[in-house]
């Protein structure tokens, strides 16, 4: 293939990967999106593969072997709730391709005595996003995972720690500037970068990882555009940019959702809210219990119900249930939404995900702002497994760790019925007002069982 039609073959990728991108920001195209982005990085890898500097085929199939071994499983068998860890890994292992190709580069180049300062700059910073990622991201799935404790880890003078290895990695790049073929600081370069990725995301609590590797996943775009620019490859270049900026908005867009400041995650101890936050926001009270038979009566006779899915639901993957019950209520004569918190779960779009997977249609998956509104004219609201993300004291109680985060007004509803296990507390650890109000009722067990049990007796009603 000639030059002129690899260049047009990536420009058809770039052109492809925009529109998944676009497709990306709605439940109803992203599938289409997804497929999209398939098919455009097919389009790139084929139009890699005949570049005039591949020499022979040979790794590069045992390369894609490899990876196909490993991805199929981690796509297919990785249960939706271990997304958050999954993507952390397929983060590690996309920085250390950026890494090695630096490595790579820098050896060659090193060897043949082709370095010069413009080379060397661009392989510098892509060692350094890359290691920096690398480290990070384990870090991040080891927490998410629980290998590592996923409470902030902090010591004295933690940000200096941090200010100073960066320092140092910064020394090393103007040195490997001033002197390319100066073989320590590149190797400084790596190793300050590896070190700083680990301590980067020791202090950040387990779960609010999500907003971290999103985080980290900008830092992957960046490598990316780096080793785009080390070995001339514009489509490395153009995905780099877009992974780099989506990563950044994702994570402003999610620090911002959860009433946290992008400044507080790069350098607070991010989540050690959850850990810190007084035991008791709440005014006190008692909650008060139904059964399922009581909650089933008044589901069937509703005219107007909205669920309310959160992390419990998909704790106990009761997405399902969740459907067939609204199904019921439907066939009832009643009319049944779902409500979306852009923070509800563990990941961006976790209820879109769920919800989309056990068939709801997308016209009844509506968005915070504009369900808020029909909160008011609602007879039942069910919330299935959620707790700071319907937690009045965010627009209530100025005193309230999660004061200020965007949340449903669930209290504006008729009445509310709370599905959870018990007494536990949200992310946050705040207590939760709602819960205790006298037109909510609680049904304490497991989401699934719940839902299941609530869906027999509405078919009975
Ligand atoms: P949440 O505040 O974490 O509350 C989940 C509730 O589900 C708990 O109170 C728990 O109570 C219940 N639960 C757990 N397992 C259950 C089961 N098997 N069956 C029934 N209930 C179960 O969840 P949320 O309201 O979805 O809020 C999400 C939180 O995560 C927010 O604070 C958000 O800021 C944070 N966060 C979100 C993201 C993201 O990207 N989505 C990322 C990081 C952090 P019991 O133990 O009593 O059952």
């Amino acid at each position: 293939m000639s030059e002129i039609l690899i260049q047009l073959s990536y420009l058809l990728a770039a052109f492809l990967f925009i529109s998944a991108l676009r497709a990306l920001g709605r439940p109803d195209s992203a599938r289409h999106g997804m497929q999209l982005a398939a098919f455009g990085m097919a389009v790139a890898i084929v139009a890699t593969l005949f570049h005039a500097r591949i020499v022979s085929y040979e790794w590069i199939a045992v390369g894609a072997a490899v990876g196909a071994i490993a991805g199929y499983p981690l796509g297919m068998w990785v249960p939706m709730t271990a997304m958050p860890q999954r993507i952390a890994l397929s983060h590690a292992f996309g920085a250390l391709a950026a890494t090695l190709v630096g490595i790579g580069e820098y050896i060659t180049g090193f060897s043949a005595g082709t370095l010069d300062r413009s080379t060397v700059a661009a392989l510098g910073l892509e060692v350094f996003f890359g290691g920096l990622t690398v480290t990070g991201s384990l870090m991040a799935f080891g927490k998410l995972q629980e290998i590592l404790p996923g409470r902030p880890l902090t010591f004295r003078g933690q940000n200096a720690a941090n200010a100073q290895l960066f320092a140092a990695a910064c020394g090393c790049m103007v040195w490997l500037i001033a002197f390319p073929t100066q073989l320590l600081a590149f190797s400084g370069m790596v190793a300050f970068a590896a070190l700083l990725g680990l301590l980067f995301v020791l202090p950040i609590g387990g779960a609010d990882m999500p907003v971290v590797v999103s985080l980290l996943n900008s830092y992957a775009g960046l490598a990316a555009v780096a080793t785009g620019f080390a070995i001339d490859n514009n489509i490395l270049i153009i995905v780099g940019a877009l992974d780099g900026l989506s990563g950044l908005i994702l994570s402003i867009a999610m620090s911002k959702a959860m009433n946290r400041s992008f400044g507080n995650v790069l350098f607070g101890a991010f989540g050690a809210t959850a850990a810190n936050a007084p035991a008791a926001t709440a005014a006190g009270g008692e909650m008060s219990a139904t059964t399922t038979e009581d909650a089933a009566l008044r589901l069937a006779y509703a005219e107007r119900v909205i669920m309310v899915p959160g992390y419990g639901l998909a704790v106990s993957q009761a997405q399902h249930q969740m459907r067939e019950l609204g199904d019921l209520i439907e066939k009832r004569g009643g009319d049944v939404r779902y409500a979306i918190h852009p923070v509800a779960g563990r990941m961006p779009g976790h209820m879109n995900v769920l919800l989309a997977e056990a068939g709801v249609p997308y016209d009844k998956l509506i968005d915070m702002d504009e369900i808020n509104e029909r909160f008011v004219e609602t007879d039942v609201a069910i919330v299935v497994g959620a707790n700071d993300v319907v937690n009045p004291a965010a627009r209530t109680n100025p005193g309230s760790p999660i004061f200020g985060m965007p949340i449903l007004k669930v209290e504006d509803a008729k009445s509310v019925l709370v599905l959870k296990r018990g007494k536990g507390k949200g992310f946050s650890g705040v207590e939760n007002d709602l819960f205790v109000d006298p037109k909510t009722s609680m049904l304490f067990g497991d989401a699934r069982q719940s839902l299941l049990d609530l869906g027999l007796q509405v078919k009975e009603a």
